[in-house]
């Protein structure tokens, strides 16, 4: 059976204004995502990925950026969506997670509450029973003491554990997709691998499609199932993360994976 993508983006384009008028920095961008799937976006810095997962979730000026071509998501155009509506998305549809949690969590605030708000926000649970839920949210991202760690602030827990609550905050709504820009990079190598896993398995249980930001052809092969490279703004090549692996056809993708050791 064939299925819809969960996410389909057509002919990106987003320019931003400057004095000698519009400039484009991320061109003519095309990439599905499905179900279960995990598609990466690798470039170099400055490449145009973080601007493609803030294009697809409108989070950028409109007054300053222009964003054309087509972003669907299960089978509607984001672009055309009033911003009312664009915030309902970003609510239950799409969650997002970052390099640096610390810049999403509130200093002033639990990170247990911090949770429970997603769950009563979205989810129109009680205090009570967003509490429970945001324990076994905790919990099931591995946060170990969960139970007492719920009435912990942002600055008591490490950059990974920080980054294990930034995962159970995005997956409390139960989105569809989930697009991480770079959430790993903050992060002393094995921690790395231990939130890759973590996603990872989330992702399984959950059936979401992942959309990977990264500039690591490392974290690419232990993650995606398809790459889309990035250069310079443009598309440079996309296909399955094997093929890549075995024959990049594009020079800048073989000095990528040249980087890797
Ligand atoms: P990266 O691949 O490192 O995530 P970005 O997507 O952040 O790269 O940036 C791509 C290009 O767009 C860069 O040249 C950056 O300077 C430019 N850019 C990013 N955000 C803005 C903005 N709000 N206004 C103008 N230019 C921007
Ligand atoms: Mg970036």
């Amino acid at each position: 059976m064939v299925t819809e993508p969960v996410l389909s983006v057509r002919n990106l384009t987003t320019s931003f204004r400057t004095e000698a008028g519009w400039k484009s920095v991320v061109r003519n961008m095309g990439f599905d995502i499905h179900a279960g799937e995990t598609v990466a976006v690798v470039g170099e810095s400055g490449s145009g990925k973080s601007v493609t997962s803030l294009s697809v979730m409108r989070l950028l000026d409109p007054h300053a950026s222009r964003i054309e071509g087509e972003v669907i998501l299960n089978g509607r155009n984001l672009l055309g969506l009033s911003e009312r509506g664009m915030q309902d998305v970003r609510g239950n549809e799409i969650a997002m997670i970052f390099q640096e949690p610390m810049t999403s969590l509130n200093p002033a605030y639990t990170v247990g509450r911090q949770i429970a708000e997603v769950l009563i926000r979205h989810k129109e649970m009680s205090k009570d029973e967003a509490r429970r839920a945001a324990i076994a949210m905790m919990e099931r991202v591995r946060i170990p003491n969960a139970d007492r760690r719920f009435d912990q602030y942002p600055h008591e827990f490490s950059g990974g554990m920080r980054q294990r609550v930034m995962i159970a905050m995005a997956l409390a709504a139960r989105p569809k997709l989930l697009i991480a820009d770079e959430p790993t990079t903050a992060l002393d190598v094995t921690i790395q691998g231990q939130i890759l896993d973590l996603i990872k398995e989330l992702q399984q249980e959950e059936g979401m499609a992942v959309l990977f930001i990264t500039h690591d052809m490392g974290v690419v092969a232990e993650i995606a199932d398809r790459t889309v490279v990035m250069f310079r703004g443009d598309q440079a090549e996309t296909g399955t993360t094997e093929k890549i692996f075995r024959d990049a056809a594009h020079p800048y993708s073989r000095a990528l994976l040249a980087a890797v050791p």
